[in-house]
């Protein structure tokens, strides 16, 4: 993706008495450890997958059974974890109204460096049945980066564990790198955000 500068100051947009409330410091890409601390470190991430299920369609169903007795995904690694900031991934569970758009970007930034972004359903990743609806996004990967896709109309609970399974090998592999994309592109994605979310009126970084 070529990075395009805007020329935009971070929060920006905020009425000035709010400004103050935020920190303006964009996110800056991590740096890789030496060479056997960082597969230390990603073997150990790869087993502690902590996902913040956000249900934001019909496919979020299937999260239940994945955490319940049949499936029971805690014997990967998998855990759900009730905020942003206990969690290393966000699971977007379906089609994302506008709306709901902007409560995803405020919950992935308040995530911390390292994480992961799973995009679970048709809907999030192209459409879907909404392609054509004057009120949902097509493209999750425009506004913010996505390490796995689980397609389908909803996926399985086998196939969100496939879904986890690739993200831990990514991961191990050292090959999940959307939270450093999200750093590099900033501008990018925040010109995209802007451009769909006419009520901005929120922190363009949510430390
Ligand atoms: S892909 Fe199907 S199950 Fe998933 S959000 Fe869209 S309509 Fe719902």
């Amino acid at each position: 993706m070529k990075e395009k500068k805007y020329d935009i100051l971070p929060n920006s947009e905020l009425k000035a008495e709010d400004r103050d409330l935020f920190c303006d410091a964009r996110p800056v890409p991590v740096s890789k450890l030496n060479k056997y601390m960082e597969k230390l470190v990603n073997w150990a991430r790869a087993n502690s997958l902590w996902f913040l299920a956000f249900g934001t369609g019909c496919g979020a169903v299937e999260v239940r059974p994945l955490m319940t007795a049949r499936f029971d995904a805690y014997r990967y690694g998998i855990a759900g974890r009730p905020t942003p900031r206990q969690s290393g991934i966000i699971l977007i569970g379906g089609y994302a109204s506008v709306k709901t758009l902007k409560r995803i970007i405020r919950s992935y930034e308040q995530m911390q460096n390292p994480k992961f972004v799973i995009s679970l359903c048709s809907c999030s990743i192209n459409g879907g049945m909404y392609f054509d609806s004057y009120n949902t996004i097509n493209q999750i990967d425009k506004y913010i980066p996505v390490d796995v896709y689980i397609t389908g109309c909803m996926p399985r609970p086998e196939a969100i564990i496939a879904g986890f399974n690739k993200l831990k090998d990514r991961i191990k592999a050292g090959n999940a790198e959307g939270a450093n994309k999200y750093a590099e592109n900033f501008d990018y994605y925040k010109a995209n955000q802007k451009k769909i979310i006419k009520d901005w009126n929120m922190p363009d970084y949510n430390w």
